[in-house]
């Protein structure tokens, strides 16, 4: 069944994140001969339209505003609002980020339409599209089966396959006006305070090496962040960690934190409560360093290490270091 199929682009530092391009990879699959369009919002990102193109998009829709420089929730919405409905798509994919979450729901509602969030699969049988996404915290999967009308969907990064990049196809880029409501905004940025997160982007990070409570104070990141380096990773935290105020809770990976899926997840330090594994079981390889051998962690690692991790991680570090 043909389907218009829109994806919108998920920008941090002036560039895309490579789950734009995973959705755009499902939305050629789901578009089933019908349109592949992305959307751009923001300012100065119509540079970015060739890119949506490599992937998949046939048009790509760019509203570009000064006001949207930064993510306000009404002028994002009202943004997007308005390329869905000079579209004509009927499923909108975008990035399972605290941008997606916030404008995913707010459109279904606008639109009346179905929503479906953090998706780590989409089938498609028959008629109807069949998206796939953890529930209880990791625990289990679910299926939602949608069979008419318009559906909204958010993507978890690292799980949807990218296609290989036709860098010959460029965009059609359609410019679209932001038109504001005319009693103006209810909600603006005032000044952005940005976390120490370090280099790399911890929800879309290949490796990331991971400190919990175990590492004792904010200094005994030390050898996990040049662990880090040399593995080009990125570090992230249990909330034991970040509780105890040895790093940003930008850094929390789990339940109430960032849900990751790297290739590699190397846990120093971290018991293995259930609430951080909802953040991050479903790493492809997983490395446990702990010096209880009881530690739950150890039940769902691919590799153990009992160590003492002041000992075990500059080990590790000066042997990647010779590779
Ligand atoms: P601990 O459980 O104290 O474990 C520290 C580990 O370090 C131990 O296993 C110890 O053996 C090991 N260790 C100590 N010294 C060394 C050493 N020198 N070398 C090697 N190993 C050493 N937690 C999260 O992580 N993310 C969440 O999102 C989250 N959300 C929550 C939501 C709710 C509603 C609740 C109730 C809890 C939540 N928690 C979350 C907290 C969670 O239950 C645990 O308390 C927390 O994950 C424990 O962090 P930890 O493993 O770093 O600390």
């Amino acid at each position: 069944m043909r389907r218009h199929v829109l994806v919108l682009g998920d920008t941090r530092n002036d560039k895309l994140r490579h789950v734009t391009f995973e959705s755009l990879t499902a939305a050629c699959k789901l578009a089933d001969g019908g349109s592949v369009y992305g959307a751009l919002l923001g300012k100065n990102v119509s540079g970015m339209a060739d890119q949506l193109a490599h992937y998949g998009a046939d048009r790509v829709f760019v509203v570009e505003d000064d006001v949207l420089a930064n993510y306000v929730p009404d002028a994002y919405a009202r943004a997007l609002e308005t390329v869905i409905r000079e579209s004509g798509a009927e499923v909108v994919l975008m990035a399972h980020s605290a941008i997606g979450r916030d404008l995913a729901p707010k459109l279904a509602a606008r639109f009346e339409a179905g929503q479906v969030s953090d998706i780590v699969n989409i089938q498609i049988e028959g008629d109807s599209l069949v998206f796939t996404r953890p529930i209880y915290s990791g625990k289990a999967f679910t299926t939602n089966v949608m069979n008419e009308g318009m559906v909204f969907a958010t993507v978890r990064p690292n799980n949807l396959a990218a296609a290989v990049a036709d860098s010959s196809r460029s965009a059609s880029v359609t410019k679209v006006t932001l038109e504001l409501p005319a009693d103006g905004l209810r909600t603006y940025i005032k000044e952005i305070v940005k976390k120490s997160t370090g280099d790399v982007d911890l929800s879309e990070a290949k490796v990331i090496v991971s400190g919990g409570r175990g590492v004792k104070s904010a200094e005994g990141f030390r050898p996990l962040q040049e662990l880090a380096g040399v593995l080009g990773a990125a570090t992230g935290a249990s909330r034991g960690a970040c509780d105890a105020g040895y790093c940003d809770y930008a850094l929390q990976i789990g339940q109430t934190g960032k849900v990751v899926t790297p290739d590699l997840y190397i846990a120093c330090g971290i018991s293995g409560a259930i609430q951080h594994l909802a953040g991050m079981s479903s790493s492809k390889v997983i490395v446990a360093i702990n010096k209880d051998p009881e530690a739950p962690i150890f039940k769902i690692a691919d590799y153990g290490i009992v160590g003492d991790l002041f000992e075990v991680v500059p080990l590790l570090t000066e042997e990647l270091k010779k590779v």
